[in-house]
């Protein structure tokens, strides 16, 4: 490869759900694994740092942008295997998540509803073991192929390490990239499949805001992580399955609303940082420390957040 098979000085904000980000010296639509490859060597070859874009539905990319090279990762390949009362889906990292559920529903198969509303690519997904109302994307992988230090590896389901909201993949030093995954789904009456799909909808509907955002920034709270002095704090009505939303502890802080340039706090979901129009990376930022400090000041806990820094 050479540079003019790069597209250059492309704004990364055209590429992220929160319309935040700076340009990328280098771009490149990887539409193949060998895409991928060759991006990867020549990249390395130039001592060039190198990002893994997916959907940019769980990132802030900063105002400067990216002095390297962005992949986006796009082969999108959907394999459905009949395997007895399961199908083995093999997808391609590029695949958006969306799409998979939906040729997953029109097969007949159960096992992905939560994935509805979803953005980004099944890539991104696997990378912070994406989920909703208790299930996620690891519960459903029966292995993954990476692309490490050039090689083809596949890696299995324990090998990839999920946990809530995170796998091995989304670790600082992760060099890993995935390319391929295969989630293993099973046959159920398209009854049933709809019923499931409308729970999920209907828990959905109106508690999402419109305007761009990443999704949740910080990640809800596992309790049994936490000190007993703050466990007290929180009424049982607001525990589920021993999680609390950590957009309770930003709302009960009375951040809804708190606004710092173009970046305010949803008044719909605390959790979401939304971007009224042209908002910068650098107020992403200050609001987040605004919130991680009044929650300390008023739970003494740290909350962390779910989304990836570019
Ligand atoms: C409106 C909205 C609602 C959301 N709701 C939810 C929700 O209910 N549950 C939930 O879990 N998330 C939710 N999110 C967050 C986000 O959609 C998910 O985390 C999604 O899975 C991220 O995928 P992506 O392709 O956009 O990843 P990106 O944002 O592109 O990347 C995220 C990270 O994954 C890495 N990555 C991406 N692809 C690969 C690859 N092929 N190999 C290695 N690393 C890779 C990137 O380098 C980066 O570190 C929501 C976001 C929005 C905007």
């Amino acid at each position: 490869m050479s540079e003019n098979n790069f597209e250059q000085n492309i704004v990364l904000a055209n590429f992220t759900t929160w319309r935040i980000g700076g340009p990328a010296k280098f771009f490149l639509r990887a539409k193949t694994i060998e895409d991928i490859k060759h991006a990867v060597a020549w990249s390395t070859e130039k001592n060039m740092q190198y990002f893994i874009l997916g959907g940019g539905s769980n990132l802030l990319v900063n105002d400067d942008g990216l002095d390297g090279l962005v992949i986006k990762v796009q082969n999108d390949s959907l394999e459905i295997i009949d395997e007895g009362d399961t199908k083995l889906l093999k997808i391609g990292a590029g695949a958006l998540l969306s799409k998979v559920f939906v040729s997953a529903k029109c097969d007949g198969l159960i096992g992905l509803e939560w994935a509805f509303g979803i953005p980004g690519t099944v890539g991104g997904a696997v990378c912070g073991n994406a989920g909703a109302y208790g299930e996620n994307i690891g519960m459903l992988v029966e292995s993954i192929d990476i692309l490490r230090s050039g090689e083809s590896i596949e890696l299995s389901s324990e090998e990839c390490q999920f946990s809530y909201r995170s796998s091995k993949f989304k670790s600082v030093d992760n060099q890993d990239i995935v390319i391929s995954v295969k989630l293993r789904l099973k046959k159920e009456e398209q009854s049933k499949i709809d019923e499931a799909v409308k729970s999920v909808m209907s828990s959905r509907q109106g508690r999402h805001p419109h305007e761009p955002s990443a999704g949740s920034v910080f990640k809800n709270i596992e309790l049994k992580n936490y000190p007993e002095e703050f466990q007290k704090l929180i009424p049982a009505n607001k525990i589920k399955s021993g999680f609390l939303a950590t957009a309770y502890l930003i709302d009960e802080c009375g951040l809804k609303g708190k606004q710092i340039g173009q970046i305010k706090v949803s008044d719909i979901h605390a959790n979401y940082l939304v971007n009224l129009g042209g908002g910068k990376a650098s107020d992403v930022k200050k609001l987040i420390e605004v919130i991680r400090s009044s929650v300390k000041e008023k739970f003494g806990i740290i909350i962390n957040e779910e989304i990836v820094f570019l």
